[in-house]
Order: structure tokens, then sequence, then C-alpha cells
């Protein structure tokens, strides 16, 4: 499965962002010449056809490559500037602060629910104060006019607000669906492929800890499926804990991929020692009962020429010995040694 398909925020904004600079590259070029000639605003207007000249060169920026949060930001500054810059200059007989309601939706998608919340407080305070300083309407029609446009500017914020807000949790409850293994809550096999292959830019140091309980069937034997279920929760919990920084996967019923950089080959040993004695240690609480459970666990460095599938191949051999050589003990095979045991129960 492709991961990037999960990214739906990313390349929703890219397309926001793409369009709207080509609809505004071409707006913005002819309300600048309009400006220049017949409406006798020539800053306005240089400063359109500028903003016209950076639209499209934004447009084809992102025809090529990924978008840049910088260029979302650059954006909603320059168009909420433009707005606002507008709106002071012109009468408010043009009409023209009527593009204000266009710019929460834009903040919204351009930039998410709180900096877009922040951005639209901004852009309405600013144009009712310009607004209610236009001495060219009487008191009256500027009263009717700041009260049209509160209520109006409210309204597609608040749509903006609560579409933003539900789209982003859906996204986020969509992309947990695809990586997160619902007992656990540790990633899945799909998560530690992407996180490998894509997210982890440098594996000089890295290591990886495979475990498999040992006799967990006895458990689910002893006391049932649900709590053997309920056991499994505790151990992913106690590895992400005793592991720090790093990745915790399942992989398998009750088999984990520990991933992490460490300066040296004893550092990560120390760790997955640490790791097999806390487990060991652990008395799990689960429904009234003391649940004691040991862990096997196989080392592996990381080679340059390695795969994915060949790194944890080689923390699997190591496992495997792990267990043929009485369980809950940490094998490693880091150079052409002997294989080496660190830890006998
Ligand atoms: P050992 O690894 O030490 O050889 O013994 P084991 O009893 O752990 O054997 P093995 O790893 O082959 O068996 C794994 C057992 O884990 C089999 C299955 O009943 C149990 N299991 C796998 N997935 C789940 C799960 O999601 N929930 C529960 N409760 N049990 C599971
Ligand atoms: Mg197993
Ligand atoms: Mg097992």
């Amino acid at each position: 499965m492709d991961i990037a398909a999960l990214n739906s925020t990313k390349s929703l904004r890219r397309d926001v962002l793409k369009w709207m600079c080509l609809c505004f590259g071409f707006l913005s070029l002819a309300f600048g010449v309009f400006n220049l000639t017949v409406n006798n605003l020539p800053l306005l207007g240089y400063i359109e056809a500028s903003f016209s000249i950076y639209c499209i060169y934004t447009f084809i920026a992102l025809t090529r490559h990924p978008l840049q949060i910088w260029q979302s930001i650059v954006m909603c500054a320059l168009i909420s500037f433009i707005v606002v810059l507008a709106t002071y200059l012109a009468s408010p007989r043009n009409g023209v602060y009527v593009w204000s309601f266009a710019l929460p939706v834009l903040y919204y998608l351009l930039v998410g629910k709180r900096y877009g919340f922040i951005l639209s407080a901004t852009l309405l305070a600013a144009q009712i104060i310009i607004l209610a300083g236009k001495t060219s309407l009487s008191p009256f029609e500027t009263f009717n006019l700041v009260l049209n446009l509160l209520c109006t500017y409210v309204s597609i914020w608040a749509i903006s607000h609560i579409f933003e807000g539900s789209r982003s949790q859906f996204s986020k409850r969509l992309k947990n669906l695809a990586l997160l293994d619902p007992l656990t809550g540790a990633g899945n096999r799909l998560s530690m492929s992407h996180y490998f292959e894509v997210e982890l830019r440098d594996k000089s140091q890295l290591y990886v800890f495979l475990l498999d309980l040992d006799y967990f069937k006895l458990i689910n034997d002893e006391h049932g499926h649900g709590v053997g279920d309920k056991v499994l929760v505790e151990v992913a919990t106690l590895l992400r804990v005793a592991l720090g920084r790093g990745y915790v996967f399942r992989v398998g019923g009750e088999e984990f991929a520990l991933f992490s950089s460490f300066t040296s080959e004893e550092e990560a040993l120390n760790a997955a020692e640490k790791i097999r004695t806390q487990v060991e240690n652990t008395n799990f609480d689960i429904d009234g009962l003391s649940i004691n459970i040991t862990t096997s666990i196989g080392v592996a460095k990381f080679k340059s020429t390695n795969t994915l599938e060949g790194f944890v191949e080689q923390a699997d051999k190591q496992l495997y010995k792990a267990k043929r050589f009485g369980r809950n003990k940490v094998y490693c095979k880091f150079k052409a040694e002997p294989d080496f045991e660190i830890a006998t129960a």
C-alpha cells in the first residue's frame, strides 16, 4: 500500500495552493492593470502585478516540487496584506472588502485549524477597524456595513473551522487505522516499512531488537484470550517506555520489533538486556491476576547492504537461538564472531 495516499492533508494543501495561485495569478494581473489605468490606485496596482508574478512562479514550482510549509504561510500573508490594503485605499462603495469572505476558507485549507483561527480573527479585526474609520460613509451606513460584514464573515469562519476540524480528525483517524495495531497501539508492519524506507534517513547506528514473548500460549490457555490480549497491551506500553528513544512495532501475534540508534554495540546490548529484565521483573496486574512473563530477544545491527527484510531476518536468526538455548535471553551477532549471548536467566 502506498502510504503517501494517507497524507491527504499534504496533497489537499498542495492542490489548493497550486490552483489558487493560478486563479489569483490571472485575477491579480487583471486587477493590477485596472487599478493602474482606470482606478488611479498605482500603489495597489503595482503590488497586485507583483503578486500576480509571484503566484504564477509558485504555480510552476508546485507542478514540479512538493509543497513547502513556508509557501502556504507566505501566500496567506500576501493575500491578507493585499485585501487589507485594498480595503484601506479604495472606497467602501467599490465593495473590495467582499474579498475578506474568501480568506477564512483559504486560511483553514492552507495552514490548518490553529493558524486558520488566528489569521481569521486578525483579518476580521483589521477589516472592522478600517471600515469603521471610513469617513466617506454616514455613521448609519458604516454601522450597517460593519454589522453585515461581521455576521457574514463569522458564519463563513465558523463553517471553515468546523469543516477543517472534522476533516483533519478524519484524516488522522484514517492514518491511525492504517498504520497502528488496533490492540496495542504500536505501529504495524506497514508503518515499520514506511519508517525504515522513508522517514529514517541516517541508519548508520541503527539496531533492531526482535522480541517474542516466551510460552505466551500458556497465558491464553490458563487465563483466556482476553487476559492474553491485555498482557499484550501492557507489554507494548512497557516496551515503549523502556526503549525511550525509538519505535515499537507489533510484527506478529506476540512479536515486537524495536528500532533505535545507539552509539555503540555495547550500548545497544545493554538496552536490550534492560528491556529483557524489565519484562521479567514486572508483575502485570490483569483483572486481579498477577501475571509474569519473559521474553527472548534477537539483536541485529544495520549493515549498509541490508534491506528491511534482511535486517529483521538477522535479528530473527538470533531470536531463534535465544529460544532454542533456553528463552529469556538476548542474542546477537555483530561481526563474524561466534554468536554472543549476554544474559542467562
Ligand atoms: P515460545 O514463543 O516461547 O516458543 O512459545 P509461545 O507459546 O509464545 O509460542 P508461539 O510464539 O508460537 O505462540 C504464540 C501464541 O500467541 C499463539 C497464540 O495463541 C498467541 N497469540 C497470537 N496473537 C495473539 C493475540 O492477538 N492475542 C492473544 N491473546 N494471543 C495471541
Ligand atoms: Mg511467536
Ligand atoms: Mg512466543
